[in-house]
């Protein structure tokens, strides 16, 4: 099994920072400098990390204790009705893992499907064989990291909370991606209070067991949305999203794993997010002491 607890909560972009220019294994220090401690890296248009390079990433993440996550490229729909386009979604979602296992990462993420004309059970019930499928071939090439069905914004998009629980119970090496702002999006509006976020980290306890809340991978930025769900994603400070509120009811629950800023401005909402969880931090201590 992967980490199956990580030491705190931390914090990263999606991707390279904006404000970093110079070779891409440079920008883990340029993490660390600027106060964060994770990175996502983006293959989400091509697998850009090559084996020897990913070994340079695993040495640079270690010592600068930057952990590491992967996007998995977008192009992947595990219920697609041309065989062979899921045959290359599993290779991609495989090679992704196999990319962030040698840079010696944490979690890589991944889109898995849209409904087209199934219904949403069927879709379920097949994610899970898709799932079995991907699971067993990790290990038989013992590509030892999280990876991820994320929780999707359009309504479209099979993924939310419920089907990814039920679609990965039970497994060894695959839980859900919580993207918090593609919930309040799918939901138009809704999952915008404690109260529901209480229900949501609840719902995964129960079904994947406390462990699971010490390794979770979290996607958060603001977001735009019509009655489909999803528009866009936009920064913190120009959305909705009660994103204080949410991260004192992750500190609520002890939560640790991975936060990944999806806000265009990237390392300035993971900064935002870090330093506010880091004051929430602070208030409790004072409270108890
Ligand atoms: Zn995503």
């Amino acid at each position: 099994m992967p980490v199956k607890k990580l030491d705190r909560l931390r914090f990263g972009p999606a991707g390279i920072p904006n404000s970093y220019t110079g070779p891409t294994e440079g920008a883990i220090a340029f993490v660390k400098e600027l106060g964060l401690d994770a990175m996502e890296l983006e293959f989400v248009r091509n697998i850009w990390l090559k084996p020897e390079k990913a070994e340079v990433f695993k040495e640079l993440s270690r010592k600068h204790d930057v952990v590491l996550t992967a996007h998995a490229p977008y192009y992947i729909n595990l219920n697609s009705k041309d065989p062979e386009k899921v045959e290359a979604s599993i290779q991609r979602i495989i090679k992704s893992a196999d990319t962030l296992y040698k840079a010696g990462g944490f979690s890589v993420v991944f889109h898995p499907a849209f409904y087209h004309d199934n219904k949403p059970e069927e879709v379920t019930e097949k994610m899970r064989k898709m799932f079995r499928r991907i699971e067993n071939e990790l290990k038989e090439r013992g590509i030892d990291v999280w990876v991820r069905p994320e929780l999707m914004g359009r309504r479209s998009q099979w993924g939310d909370l419920k089907e990814l629980l039920d679609a990965t119970a039970g497994f060894d090496l695959i839980e859900p991606a919580i993207d918090f702002a593609h919930l309040h999006a799918r939901y138009v509006g809704r999952y915008n209070s404690a109260e529901e976020w209480r229900e949501v980290l609840s719902m995964y306890e129960d079904v994947l067991g406390s462990d699971a809340l010490k390794r979770m991978h979290i996607h958060i930025s603001g977001i735009n949305y019509g009655k489909n769900g999803e528009k866009n994603h936009v920064n913190l400070r120009e959305s909705d999203l009660k994103f204080e509120d949410l991260l004192k009811v992750l500190k609520e629950f002890n939560v640790r794993g991975v936060v990944i800023s999806e806000s265009p401005n990237l390392e300035e909402d993971a900064l935002l997010m870090k330093e506010t969880y880091q004051k929430i931090r602070a208030e409790k201590g004072t409270r108890k002491a």
